[in-house]
Order: structure tokens, then C-alpha cells, then sequence
């Protein structure tokens, strides 16, 4: 036997749609290249800003291999996150290394 299975309609009423699509503020840390991250290493905590190739446009040395990190790089920026001077002064010490580096620093 056929059955039907035609949609119920309800009264007419016309549902809305939950898609409400806000717009939302363009996301720095994400233009940057990621997310900042806090990370522990020989029990002082670092934050980590994953910097991206098109955003790495000086050369940096890296503290882990005394190397060059070359314009176009994909690298990260550490700097300690419980700096005795705060922020501020946490921020203009960050170093620039490269991910593998660090990751093994
Ligand atoms: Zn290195």
C-alpha cells in the first residue's frame, strides 16, 4: 500500500529560520596566524602567538639555534606571561622563534 507523506502544514504559520547570522569583527589574533596560547616551559608560563608567513616580514634570530629566521617564515613569538615587569615589558622582550625550536626548547 502507498502512503502519503506529505508535510504537515502547520496553520500557515511560517517558520523562521535560526540561521540569524551576526556579523562579526574581523579576528586580529586569527589574521596573525592563530591563536594565542599560553604554554608552560621549565615551570614559567609563556605566551605564544603563532605568527604567519605572509606576516614575518623582518628577519629574526632565533634564540633556540642562534639561526636566522628568514622574511616569510612561519614562526612563533614567545614572551614570558608572568613577567616581573608585567605585560608590557613581557610584550617588548618577546622573541621570535622558530615552531620546531620551540617546540623543543
Ligand atoms: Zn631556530
Amino acid at each position: 500500500m502507498a502512503r502519503s507523506n506529505r508535510p504537515r502544514r502547520e496553520n500557515s504559520r511560517r517558520r523562521q529560520s535560526k540561521r540569524n547570522q551576526e556579523w562579526q569583527p574581523l579576528d586580529v589574533e586569527r589574521l596573525q596566524g592563530g591563536m594565542r596560547r599560553t604554554e608552560f616551559k621549565r615551570g614559567r608560563e609563556y605566551t605564544v602567538q603563532p605568527i604567519r608567513a605572509e606576516r614575518a616580514q623582518k628577519v629574526y634570530t632565533c634564540p633556540g639555534c642562534s639561526g636566522d629566521i628568514m622574511p616569510g617564515t612561519a614562526h612563533i613569538a614567545a614572551w614570558q606571561a608572568d613577567h616581573i615587569m608585567g605585560d608590557a615589558s613581557a610584550l617588548a622582550d618577546r622573541r621570535h622563534w622558530h615552531s620546531h625550536c620551540w617546540k623543543i626548547a
